[in-house]
């Protein structure tokens, strides 16, 4: 066997066995949190700037077509919940069983390659609110991503003095991505000064019991949640808000918000709260 054959076979076997993806990233770290819930990290291309609250699509390639092999990428809009800064994007996803994109997403591992187009977009960003003094941060389920950005943002202790980040799930558990970012926002070696005890957190379960039961919307209602913050109701003079969750949950908020006399903003003009859907369905 000559030289030239044995570089040819080398060079040969160092071609990976699948093609690299279109906007390809790579998985850094996985982390399950229950059976339904995830959260990843992967590495963040370099030309892609975002304003924190964004979301961007991301996915895998699809099944091969039976006839033609050919593959499509399948893609979902996800919100970013990594800050503007970090070096690293953090995604937090639901695993729908039988969901075209979840239910592979949930299989990834560190050193996995996902698809990821870098054209961010969304309303729950700090452009789109006027200025205020209290910002109130809404969130059923997966709807926690974006603020979970948001509340490592530095921008957001430059513009409020108090933040209180509301989440309600079903269960105790789903609750936990959310509790432990905020557990360590005080401590954050980057962020930490700035946070100084300005975020109140307010977590409700709907069927586990927790210390605080009920949907967000009941308990704003009935004035429980300024009772046991220990503050005046809303009122559209001092308090912003950003909302994320489902359909029904966005309505009912948007109703009760504009009961408080606050207006809905938009990027192109700023008002008193904006809205983004966790999902469709
Ligand atoms: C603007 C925007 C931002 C989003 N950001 C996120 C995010 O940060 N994290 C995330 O997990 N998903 C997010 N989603 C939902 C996401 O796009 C997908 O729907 C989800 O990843 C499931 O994909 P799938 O292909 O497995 O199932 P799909 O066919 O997309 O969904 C199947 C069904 O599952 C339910 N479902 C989908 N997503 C969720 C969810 N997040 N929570 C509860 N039920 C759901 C719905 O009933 C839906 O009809 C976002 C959606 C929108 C529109």
């Amino acid at each position: 066997m000559n030289k030239a054959l044995n570089v040819t076979q080398n060079t040969a076997q160092a071609v990976p066995a699948t093609p690299t993806l279109p906007d390809a990233q790579t998985v850094t770290s996985v982390k399950h949190w229950t059976d339904r819930l995830f959260s990843f990290r992967v590495s963040r291309p370099a030309s892609l700037r975002f304003r924190s609250g964004e979301f961007v699509m991301i996915g895998l390639m699809g099944d091969p077509h039976p006839e033609t092999g050919k593959q499509k990428p399948l893609l979902r809009a996800y919100s970013i919940a990594s800050p503007a800064w970090d070096d690293e994007l953090e995604f937090y996803s639901i695993k729908v069983q039988d969901g075209p994109l979840t239910s592979k997403l949930q299989h990834i591992q560190p050193g996995d390659q996902i698809i990821l187009r870098p054209k961010p977009v969304g309303t729950l960003v700090h452009d789109a609110l006027l200025p205020g003094k209290r910002l109130w941060l809404f969130a059923t389920g997966t709807g926690f991503a974006p603020f979970a950005s948001l509340l490592r943002e530095p921008e957001t202790y430059e513009k409020f003095d108090e933040i209180i980040m509301t989440h309600t799930c079903r269960d105790v558990a789903e609750l936990a991505y959310g509790a432990e970012l905020v557990a360590s926002l005080n401590d954050d070696p980057l962020i930490g000064e700035l946070v100084e005890n300005k975020v109140r957190y307010y977590p409700t379960t709907t069927r586990e019991q927790s210390p605080k039961m009920g949907r967000i919307t009941t308990l704003l209602e009935n004035g429980t949640v300024f009772e046991d913050l220990g503050i005046p109701p809303i009122n559209a003079e001092t308090d912003r808000g950003m909302v994320c969750g489902s359909l029904d949950f966005n309505k009912d908020i948007k109703v009760l918000m504009e009961s408080f006399g606050l207006e809905e903003g938009a990027n192109s003009d700023p008002k008193h709260y904006v809205v983004e859907k966790a999902f469709v369905g």
